[in-house]
């Protein structure tokens, strides 16, 4: 009968852990998805950050945000 209870309790841990895990790896998929739309957004031609894709003006240097060298969006590769 001890056993039994052994199993149980280990049962439901292994059903939380396996809830907790999957909760997890939903959120990184939604988190993969949203980059991914991000992606897409990418504008043709201009200046601007490629991590954040935010556009800035050609005398600026560096993004703000994310401290990254602002490149010529026409010049990168798709
Ligand atoms: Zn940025």
């Amino acid at each position: 009968m001890a056993d039994l209870f052994g199993y149980l309790i280990i049962a439901v841990f292994m059903a939380l852990f396996g809830l907790l895990v999957a909760t997890r790896f939903r959120k990184y998929f939604e988190w993969l998805n949203e980059s991914g739309k991000t992606n897409k957004e990418i504008p043709s031609e201009g200046w601007g950050c490629r991590t954040c894709l935010s556009e800035y003006n050609p005398e600026v240097y560096m993004c703000p945000d994310c401290k990254t060298k602002l490149i010529d969006f026409s010049t990168m590769p798709k």
